[in-house]
Parts: structure tokens; C-alpha cells; sequence
């Protein structure tokens, strides 16, 4: 089988010079199964042009051709560089005569063969020359495919020289630093490990010393108390010959470092020194940045967060890992600032930060979690009871004097305590419950210290999900009033109603006391105080129509701090009462006397507002407060109402004597007294002996729904013409 590479012959051109035509066709015939691609030329001439276009590998030539004949056609030949080498085979009939043989070979010819020839020796000689030929070009092209070879060798030479002095300048010139440290196989890891071989201008900068101090001395001589974890990590590298990355602080060069280690060679160890102090440090401030709390250095919330997510963490892994989440709030700290200045108050805050770190241990993380509030969270603790120790010796330490600008301050602070391990999912949950103790306490009287329970966390959430309640409840109409009767005690006649608001829940009713407190912090007692008024209005309005109420009759309503502070309540009042076409001095509000000593001046305003309209006002629960009778004297207001607490206990001396102070007092201020809770019958005859106008209580009815005081109406005040 034939070779595929022997395939690959390329075609060899050989040129036939004759200006016999005959002769050429036979040569061609001839030469046709030869491999070779026979070219044929009809003249000297056109053997010259053809010349310019191949690469012959032989010429077969007639000697006698008109114009040019073979030799000098050959003289031609051979005096041209690009051709000369190209033999040359006359083809001849004319003669044997060594005269022309002579010739021939002086002017280049290789051979003759002279007409007729045999075919065969054509052939064979032809065989030679394209034989010749072939052996040539592979030559030729070995010769080019070497010149290429030696060219490569030649520009990698250069890369190569080049890329080793820019190695050079990289290497002095480098940035980092580069040490090639060479050690003693075997050796152990330590000061004598290794040995400077090499090392460059920034190396010298990072160890601060001239190349020849550094050269071939150990590692141990350069840097005797270089810590061990550096001799370590060139050993590992070593050892392993794997490279590696070390990043640390070189306590005895005062440089965080970078180093990248690896092998390059037998016993040696390369060293690329980054150094990233600058760097370290800004990550530092940056650190601080965004977890200190500037004003006093403590953690900020959110690394105290941080630092608890990782406590409850240790506590989920270690059994019996006790810690604790104290969270402090300053009592009083909001008036230093507005009497003292901010300047002050800052001073006063770095100082109880310092007191609380003070009592705090190291392992314990204490925080600035809030203007005026601080977190600690205290870590191994042995008892719950530790907590409560460190929370009392705080609180001891604030309690000390502290002197600013002249004054003597004095500090207490509410505390609120976590006891882990706990079941949180999330730190915030846990700082959020140790807050609520925190408000727990503080509603205590400040100074405290209360233990987070689990119902205060209920409290809370029952808190927001009443608050959503009470909205949906507005909303979907589910208050309803009840009605309780007011008696003239003078003479048991009907004097009126006070409206008590419930809230209908499925088929229960729910207290006001449960939620109008809610209502109150939330605000929404602003708009359900409202629907209770005009719902009022609208009944009371019903009743006028329906019968024959008695002259002084009066539909009483609760109106809450928050709905009297509405700056239209009199328009809304108002209102009201004209929509529902009840008659103003039928109604009657109820206010306490808190409300009216918290904001005086606006108070009188109103109520002047209230009088000009005709409505009256009584004052409720009267006597639990802090107003005096005399300053009341100033208020246009009619009625006031006894506490029934006072009412309920009155077999207490003491009560009886306020109670009897009450009536008389509010007598001489032209005022009429309601008792409230009467539930016995001695209890109304002691008021009425008192002269007190009106009772209301258990004794004469419970709050009625609107229907059963319907009916009491149609009992009390039947309409004559009705
Ligand atoms: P209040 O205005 O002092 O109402 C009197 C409360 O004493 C009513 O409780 C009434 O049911 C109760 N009471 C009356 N007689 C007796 C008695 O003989 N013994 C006892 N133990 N209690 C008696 P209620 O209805 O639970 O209302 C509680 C408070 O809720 C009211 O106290 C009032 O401050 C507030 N409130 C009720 N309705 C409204 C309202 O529509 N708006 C506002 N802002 N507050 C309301
Ligand atoms: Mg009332
Ligand atoms: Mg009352």
C-alpha cells in the first residue's frame, strides 16, 4: 500500500524546448507516465518567459532553433542567478562531433542525447533530474523550516533576555517586598529554619535595613522575636511545597503583612511581601465607624447584635451556656440636655458608659444601644442570680453623685433583664424583650430592675392585636352603648343616663376598662369616642321625642383625654347634637379631673365653649385625682361625681368624712353631686342624708342595652299623650 505522505508528490515541472511541434508531442507522450508535468516552449524565447514563472526541474532542449538556438538560449540561462542552477539536457539531431558536445557542456549542459534516442534512456535520465530535483526542494524546504527554527530560537532569545531584565526591574523595583529564603533539609521550624538568599530594595524598606545586614543571616538573627506562627507557615510551605497566603501583624516590624510563599526550587522558599498596614488600618476605622458608637467608644447596636446573635449561638452548641441581656435606660436623662446644654449631656453619658464598663467583666459586651440606653450582655455566667448582681452594682454605681458644671447630679436608671438561654430565633427579638422588661420596669417608678417574663411579651402582642382589633371593630360597627340610670336620690325619680360604651365580640361584650386604655395610647379613642357621642345624641335625641322626660333629665358621655384635646371637638360637639336635633342642655360630658389639671388653660377654653352652647359637664371619679375644689371654682362646669371607691367603702371613717367634704364643698360652689357605685341601700341613705342630688350604681340598675333602658324610660317617663 502506498503511503499517504508518498502521495503528497507534488508535480514536478520540467520544461520541453523545440520549435518542432512533432518533437514536443512525443516528449510529452514519453514523459507522461514519468510524474512529471511536461511544459512545452516553441522557442528560445518563450523558454525564457516560461523561465521567469516555474521551477523547472529540468530542461530538455533543441540545440538548432531559429531566432535563438539551444546554447545561447542555455548562455541565458545560466547567466541568470535564479535559473543557473537548472540542468539542462540538449536534445540534438545534428551531430556526435565533440565540437558541439564541448559546447554544449561549456555553456551548462549536464547531458546530451542525441536523436534518435532510445526512450527508455530518455526516461531514465529525465528520472534522475526530477529525482535530483525532488531531493533539492526537501532540502530547500528543510533548509527554510531550520531558518524559521533558528528565527524562533532566535526572537525567544530575545523574550527571553528581555522578560529577565524586566523580571530584574520588577524585582528591584517591585512594590512588594521579595526575599528567597534557602534552608537546611531536614531542619526543624524555628529562628535558625531558614536563611536569606535573596532579596529586594522593598524587602530591605519592610525590615528596615541595608541588604548586607539581611544576606545569609536567618530569619532568627533579622527578627529574633518574630512570633512563632510566621516560622510556622514558611516550614508548612516548605514541607509541602504547595504555596500559600499568610496575613498578620509583625509585632517586632509594626506591619500588618502579606505574605504569599511558594517553592522555587530544592530548599528554597519564596517570599512576596504585601504590606497592607494602610489598609488595615482604614478597615479599622472603618470598623469602628460602623460598629462603635463615637460619642463613647462602646459597641453600637449593631455590633452589640452582633455579639448576642454569637451568644445564642455558643448557648445552642454548649450545654448549661448561661448568659444575660441587661438593657438600661437612663430615668432622667432627657432634661440634662435641655437645662444643661448637649455639651453636658454628651459628658454625662461618656460618664455612665465608663461606670457601667466599670462593673461590667471583659468578656462581656456593653453597649450604646439608644440615646440614653445601654446594652450589656453578660457571657459564662455560673447563675441567673449573677445577672441580677452585676444589674444591682450598676445600678449602685449610677446612683453615685455626679458633678457637672457646678452641679450635683443624681442618676437612676430602669432595667430590663433576659436570662438565657432562650428560645430566640433572632437577637433583635431577644434586645426587643429585654426592652419591654426595661418599660416594665420603668413604669414602676425608675431605678428598678424587673426579669423578663413571657406574659409581658403576650401583654405586647395582646396590645398590637387589639389595636388591629379595635380598628376592624370600628369598621365593621361592633361597639354597641349600654345605658345606666342616674337617680334623683331626693325623690328615686329617673334623672338620666350615663352612656357606657361595650365592645361586641362574637357574643361576648368586652369591657371598656379592657380596651378603651389601648384605645387611648393608640388613638383610637378619638374616633370611637366620637361614634359613642353621636351615638348617644342620636338616642338620647329618640327618648326626647318618645317621652316625657323630667326637666333636669341628662344623657351623660365619657369624653378621654386624648378626644377632648381634639382642637374641634366644640364644632364636632356641636354638631352632633344638631344632626341628632337633641336639645344641648340634655347633654352631659364627662371628664376627669386629671384631664382638666393636665392643660388648664385650654381646658377652660373649651369648657367656656361647651357652656356657651348650652351642654353641661361633670367632673367623674372625682376625688382620685389631684384637682383641689377651689381651683375647680374657676371652671364653668355643674356636676360632680363621687368615686366610687370612695362611696364603696364608706363604713371607713375617712371616707365618710371626704365624701361629706365633697357634697358640702361642691354645694358652695353652686355644683350638683352625682355618687357613683351605690350598691347598698345604707349607702344611699348616708348621701341622701348628705343631700347628695343624684346616685348611680348596681343598687338602682346595671347598664342597660339600649332596649332594656327603653323599657325603663316607658316605665319612669311614660309619654301622657303616648
Ligand atoms: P365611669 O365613667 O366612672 O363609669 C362608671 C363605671 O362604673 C362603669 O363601668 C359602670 O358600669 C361602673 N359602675 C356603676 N355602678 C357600679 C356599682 O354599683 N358597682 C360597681 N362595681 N361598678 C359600678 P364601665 O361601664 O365598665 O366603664 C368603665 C369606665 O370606662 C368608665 O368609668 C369610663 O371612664 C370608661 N368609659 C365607658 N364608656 C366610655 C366612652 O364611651 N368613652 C370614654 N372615653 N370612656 C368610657
Ligand atoms: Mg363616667
Ligand atoms: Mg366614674
Amino acid at each position: 500500500m502506498v503511503g499517504k505522505a508518498e502521495c503528497v508528490v507534488e508535480t514536478i515541472d520540467v520544461l520541453a524546448v523545440d520549435d518542432e511541434q512533432v518533437n514536443l508531442l512525443l516528449l510529452s507522450g514519453l514523459l507522461r507516465r514519468q510524474g512529471v508535468n511536461l511544459i512545452t516552449a516553441r522557442s528560445g524565447f518563450d523558454a525564457l518567459k516560461l523561465l521567469a514563472k516555474h521551477d523547472f526541474a529540468l530542461i530538455l532542449m533543441d540545440v538548432m532553433m531559429p531566432g535563438m538556438d539551444g546554447f545561447t538560449t542555455a548562455e541565458r540561462i545560466r547567466a541568470d542567478e535564479t535559473t543557473r542552477h537548472i540542468p539542462i539536457i540538449f536534445v540534438t539531431a545534428i551531430s556526435k562531433e565533440q565540437r558541439h558536445v564541448f559546447k554544449g557542456y561549456e555553456t551548462g549542459a549536464v547531458d546530451y542525447l542525441i536523436k534518435p534516442f532510445e526512450h527508455d534512456i530518455l526516461k531514465s535520465k529525465v528520472q534522475v533530474f526530477v529525482e535530483l530535483h525532488r531531493q533539492r526542494m526537501a532540502l530547500k524546504q528543510a533548509g527554510a523550516a531550520l531558518e524559521r527554527t533558528v528565527d524562533e530560537l532566535r526572537t525567544s532569545a530575545i523574550a527571553l533576555s528581555d522578560s529577565r531584565s524586566r523580571f530584574q526591574s520588577l524585582f528591584t523595583s517591585m512594590f512588594n517586598g521579595f526575599a528567597v529564603l534557602s534552608y537546611v533539609e531536614g531542619a526543624e521550624p524555628g529562628l535558625d529554619f531558614s536563611r536569606i538568599a535573596e532579596l529586594n530594595p522593598a524587602m530591605e524598606e519592610i525590615f528596615g535595613r541595608p541588604r548586607e545586614e539581611l544576606l545569609n543571616r536567618s530569619m532568627g538573627e533579622v527578627l529574633p522575636t518574630l512570633e512563632e506562627c510566621w516560622h510556622d507557615f514558611v516550614a508548612q510551605v516548605a514541607r509541602s511545597g504547595k504555596p500559600a497566603q499568610f496575613e498578620g501583624y509583625m509585632g517586632e516590624l509594626k506591619r500588618w503583612l502579606r505574605i504569599s510563599a511558594y517553592v522555587p526550587g530544592p530548599n528554597l522558599v519564596a517570599l512576596v511581601a504585601e504590606d497592607i498596614t494602610a489598609r488595615r488600618q482604614a478597615e479599622e476605622t472603618l470598623h469602628e465607624r460602623t460598629f462603635q458608637d463615637p460619642l463613647t467608644g462602646l459597641a453600637n447596636r449593631a455590633l452589640f447584635l452582633n455579639r448576642l446573635a454569637q451568644a445564642m449561638e455558643r448557648s445552642r452548641r454548649r450545654l448549661n451556656y448561661q448568659y444575660a441581656v441587661l438593657f438600661l435606660d437612663l430615668d432622667s436623662f432627657k432634661p440634662i440636655n435641655s437645662s444643661l446644654g448637649y455639651a453636658s449631656g454628651d459628658k454625662v453619658l461618656c460618664t455612665v458608659a465608663e461606670r457601667i464598663q466599670s462593673i461590667a467583666r471583659g468578656l462581656d459586651t456593653v453597649a450604646r444601644c439608644g440615646p440614653d440606653e445601654f446594652g450589656l450582655i453578660l457571657e459564662e455566667l455560673k447563675t441567673p442570680g449573677e445577672a441580677l448582681r452585676v444589674a444591682r452594682r450598676i445600678s449602685q454605681e449610677l446612683a453615685k453623685p455626679l458633678e457637672m458644671d457646678g452641679h450635683v447630679l443624681h442618676f437612676t436608671a430602669s432595667m430590663g433583664v433576659v436570662l438565657g438561654p432562650a428560645e430566640y430565633a433572632q437577637p433583635e427579638e431577644l434586645l426587643q424583650d429585654a426592652a419591654l422588661a426595661m418599660e416594665h420596669a420603668h413604669a414602676l417608678g425608675g431605678g428598678k430592675i424587673k426579669v423578663f417574663k413571657w406574659p409581658m411579651r403576650k401583654r405586647a402582642q395582646y396590645a398590637l392585636t387589639v389595636h388591629q382589633s379595635l380598628h376592624n371593630a370600628l369598621e365593621r360597627e361592633e361597639f354597641r352603648l349600654h345605658y345606666q340610670p342616674i337617680f334623683s336620690l331626693a325623690d328615686n325619680t329617673l334623672a338620666g343616663f350615663e352612656a357606657l360604651i361595650r365592645w361586641q365580640v362574637a357574643d361576648r361584650l368586652v369591657s371598656p376598662n379592657d380596651f378603651i386604655p389601648h384605645a387611648e395610647q393608640t388613638g383610637l379613642i378619638v374616633p370611637i369616642g366620637a361614634w359613642a357621642l353621636t351615638e348617644a345624641c342620636r338616642e338620647a335625641a329618640r327618648w326626647e321625642r318618645d317621652f316625657a322626660l323630667p326637666k333636669d333629665f341628662s344623657i351623660a358621655v365619657n369624653l378621654s383625654a386624648k378626644q377632648f384635646a381634639q382642637p374641634d371637638l366644640v364644632r364636632y360637639l356641636a354638631r352632633a347634637l344638631d344632626e341628632s336635633g337633641l336639645d344641648p342642655a340634655r347633654l352631659k360630658v364627662e371628664i376627669t379631673e386629671t384631664l382638666v389639671m393636665q392643660n388648664p388653660e385650654n381646658v377652660v377654653h373649651k369648657l367656656r365653649g361647651l357652656r356657651e352652647m348650652g351642654t353641661k359637664v361633670s367632673i367623674d371619679d372625682f376625688g382620685t385625682g389631684y384637682s383641689s375644689l377651689a381651683y375647680l371654682q374657676r371652671f364653668p362646669i355643674n356636676t360632680l361625681k363621687v368615686d366610687r371607691s370612695f362611696v364603696s367603702d364608706m363604713d371607713a371613717f375617712e371616707n365618710l368624712i371626704i365624701v361629706r367634704t365633697i357634697v358640702s364643698l361642691a354645694h358652695n360652689l353652686g355644683l350638683d353631686v352625682v355618687a357613683e357605685g351605690i350598691e347598698t341601700e345604707r349607702q344611699r341613705d348616708f348621701l341622701a342624708d348628705l343631700s347628695c342630688e343624684y346616685g348611680q350604681g348596681y343598687l338602682f340598675s346595671r347598664p342597660l342595652p339600649q332596649d332594656r333602658a327603653l323599657e325603663m324610660l316607658g316605665v319612669c317617663c311614660p309619654n301622657n299623650s303616648g
